[in-house]
């Protein structure tokens, strides 16, 4: 059946401000939750406001939504390790990443001290171990200032060069002590290099990048549309390594809960402990939440939910049949 272009164009509006109402929807039923618990590992974190709320969407052709605190920024934590994880295989390549971390998914918490004696290498980037490798390689000989360049990888995504909120990164600093003991074991085995406070420098300093969730939703509506810009059309991170992303969003991206997130959700994404989430939908765009109380693995409890909800109203599992985006008009 032949469908004229007028009615694919007023579908298309139609489900777009079907979404933004489900958003305001969603915003306004989900602000009256309190579970759940601000992330206190550092003192920084435990002073930000709790009640803080938005979702924030990016489609591939550039149309934004964007409801509640849009302007409120957070430190992004967990968020960078995917595109620290995207710079490294940019500029070293698959087989010197993946010497050094693997891919698999692990049931432990994200800062656990354990590694994959099997292979001697950070079970996958995403916990604390494999990003820590991660800043060691980006860290490496040749890179004169390591967290210049990190700002200048997140410029290419923010359209800006990112404030680095010196509270938490000084913060992180001096109570990661966690952090150092995982780094210490990996120097112990050769899986990374001496250098350790750099790298955690660096490490620490990649978590405390201050951003919005619209520019949590822009992060995933790139890497959603293999690494080219929406609004700007340029190529921001190399087409081949953003199935890489997209594989390791999906299986590890959201911490332990990463298999039932699979599951119910169905969507490549990434959490943090300041509050955000972002996801990637290939074929469709980006989207974000951030409300800063957290479960007990880590994740935004009202993040979860508005998440879980879209993706049911919309479809938007990534193996569902129904997927609109699957479907030939
Ligand atoms: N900076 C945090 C840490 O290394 C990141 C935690 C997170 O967002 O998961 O512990």
């Amino acid at each position: 059946m032949n469908v004229a272009p007028q009615d694919h164009a007023d579908e298309r509006e139609r489900q777009q401000r079907w979404f933004a109402q489900l958003c305001d929807d969603l915003h306004r039923k989900h602000s009256a939750d309190t579970d759940g618990h601000v992330a206190t590992y550092i003192p920084e974190l435990a002073t930000v406001d709790p009640d803080r709320f938005a979702i924030a969407a990016v489609t591939l052709d550039g149309t934004r939504v964007a409801v509640g605190d849009v302007e409120q920024t957070f430190t992004i934590q967990s968020i960078s390790k995917l595109l620290a994880y995207g710079l490294a295989l940019e500029v070293h390549g698959r087989d010197r990443v993946l010497e050094r971390v693997g891919v698999a998914p692990t049931g432990d918490r994200f800062n656990a001290i354990v590694l994959d004696d099997a292979t001697n290498r950070a079970p996958n980037p995403m916990v604390n171990a494999g990003a820590i490798a991660i800043a060691d390689l980006l860290s490496g000989p040749g890179v004169d200032d390591p967290v210049e360049s990190m700002r200048a990888m997140y410029e290419r995504y923010l359209g800006r060069r990112p404030e680095i909120d010196p509270d938490v990164w000084a913060s992180e600093r001096e109570t990661g002590n966690r952090n150092r003991a995982i780094a210490y074991l990996m120097l112990s085995r050769g899986i990374i290099g001496p250098d350790v406070e750099s790298t955690l420098d660096l490490y620490f300093a990649q978590c405390s990048v201050l951003v919005d969730v619209v520019d949590l939703a822009t992060i995933g509506a790139i890497i959603a549309n293999h690494g080219v810009h929406p609004v700007t059309g340029a190529q921001v991170v190399a087409r081949e390594v953003t199935r890489d992303l997209l594989t390791i969003a999906l299986t590890c991206g959201m911490y332990n809960y990463a298999g039932e997130w699979a599951y119910s959700v169905g969507i490549p994404a990434k959490s943090g402990v300041g509050g955000g989430i972002v996801g990637m939908l290939p074929g469709a765009g980006g989207l974000a939440a951030f409300s800063p109380r957290l479960d007990p693995i880590g994740n935004s409890v009202r993040g979860l939910r508005v998440f879980e909800e879209l993706s049911a109203e919309f479809e938007m599992h990534l193996f569902d049949p129904d997927r609109p985006w699957h479907r030939t008009p």
